[in-house]
């Protein structure tokens, strides 16, 4: 008997019908003869509708009673779906992610699962149950309290079941048929991936494309979990998420496996910093403690006159106001004139491990960005990745440009988005 571990996202459990729609579907691996632990994300838009209602109660909700309200989200979900299980007549029994025995570490909103204690849902599956476990949650030890593990995070919560139990499969199912050359919703001609590597999702997943959260490829890669990615709309094949191809394998890689793009970030500037060694160390030790995750930073040539220059960084927008106000905190030390925000961005990135040997890759995208009218304002690469800062307005003029120059197009037809507000 095989134990498949299965994660339904928002859009395929957004209302009654799509919720009993799943039931069916985990009937089905049951009576395939399958052990099934389910996880489940909340219903539809739910979490943002609980971000905006406590947003509509004050600016900055206390860090541990949010946590609190958004773990309400995927209890909805799992409980409902406990029921249409149950009333399909299979047993089922729902768990919080704290009776599932995830335990993260303690940092509100965005904490990580440091270890999974499963002996309920083994038990579960023992009495021939179908566990189901609330997505995206956890218990932080030492306080007690429940925590989330960012957006997306549901993902994260599948893979780290799967480990834990040694499941034999992790499908991980959405509204689009798997991992696409770049998002469907704005390339409709992007061609879905059979195949992608942990690496090359990781740089994917980590530069936007928010079908997969970066954190679960990160612990899939570790746990050498394979990930198969796939619509609950359709019977579909998806993509498998998994270690590189193997030696003698007869697939070719392509030079690029996707593109990606991300408008969740923000970038700030520091104007008239002292062109000395150490400011830029004061700067980041200053934002770096308030545990700000930075991406890019590009810093101005100063002029030799006054001695001063500029940096740049973009982190994400929802981290702006922590980041400005340890700047501030530390301005007499660090020494600038003044600080803007920009909020207006857009990151594209050209994501492929075949990179590494071609050179030609930087020169063909900046072309294209070139014809698309597309202007570069920060560059930043990796080995297999290449990213660029722009105008968001820009961005989807850019990735379909690029997705085009670089002839990932397919003509097999148009990828379907089944369900999702895109949200
Ligand atoms: P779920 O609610 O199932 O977790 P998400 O909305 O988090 O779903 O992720 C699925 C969405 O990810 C798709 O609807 C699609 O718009 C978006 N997406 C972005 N980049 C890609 C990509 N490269 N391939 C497939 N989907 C992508
Ligand atoms: N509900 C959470 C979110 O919207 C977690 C998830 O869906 O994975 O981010
Ligand atoms: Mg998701």
């Amino acid at each position: 008997m095989s134990l498949v571990v299965q994660k339904y996202g928002g859009s395929s459990v957004a209302d009654a019908d799509a919720l009993k729609r799943v039931a069916r579907r985990v009937v089905e691996t049951v009576r395939a003869g399958n052990q099934v632990v389910v996880t489940v994300s909340a219903m539809g838009d739910t979490t943002d509708d609980l971000i905006d209602l406590a947003q509509a109660i004050t600016d900055s909700p206390d860090p541990r009673e949010m946590d609190i309200l958004l773990t309400a989200g995927e209890r909805i979900s799992m409980a409902l779906l406990a029921m249409a299980i149950l009333s399909e007549g299979v047993p089922a029994q729902a768990f919080t992610g704290p009776q599932a025995g995830v335990i993260t570490t303690e940092h509100h909103g965005r904490a990580r699962i440091i270890d999974v204690t499963p002996g309920r849902l083994t038990r579960a599956l023992e009495e021939g149950k179908v566990a189901i476990v609330a997505g995206f949650q956890g218990l932080h030890p030492e306080t007690q309290d429940v925590t989330t593990l960012g957006r997306g995070g549901s993902d994260t919560t599948a893979v780290a079941l799967a480990a834990a139990l040694k499941a034999d499969a992790c499908e991980i199912y959405t509204d689009v048929d798997g991992v696409f050359s770049a998002d469907p919703r704005i390339v409709p001609s992007a061609r879905k991936l059979d195949r992608v590597s942990y690496e090359e999702m990781l740089d994917l997943a980590a530069s936007g494309a928010k079908i997969l959260m970066p954190r679960c490829v990160e612990y899939a890669r570790r746990f050498k979990v394979p990930i198969h990615v796939r619509s609950s709309f359709s019977g579909l094949e998806g993509t498998w998420v998994m270690d590189e191809t193997k030696e003698g394998d007869e697939v070719e890689d392509p030079i690029i496996a996707g593109v990606a793009h991300d408008r969740s970030e923000a970038k700030i500037t520091v104007i008239g910093v002292p062109d000395v060694p150490g400011s830029a160390a004061r700067l980041f030790e200053a934002v770096a403690f308030a545990d700000v995750n930075i991406d890019m930073i590009v810093q101005n040539v100063s002029a030799t006159v006054t001695g001063v220059t500029d940096i740049s960084f973009t982190l994400p927008t929802a981290q702006v106001p922590e980041a400005r106000a340890a700047i501030a905190a530390d301005a007499a030390a660090i020494g600038y004139a003044e600080l803007t925000v920009d909020d207006t961005i857009g990151k594209i990135s050209l994501i492929g491990a075949g990179m590494r040997s071609n050179a030609g890759v930087s020169a063909q995208f900046f072309s294209a960005l070139r014809d698309a009218g597309v202007n570069i304002e920060m560059i930043s690469t990796s080995d297999i990745r290449i990213s660029v800062v722009t105008r968001s307005e820009k961005l989807d003029d850019a990735v379909r440009a690029v997705h085009t120059a670089f002839g990932l197009d397919t003509e097999d037809g148009e990828a379907v988005v089944y369900g999702g507000s895109g949200r």
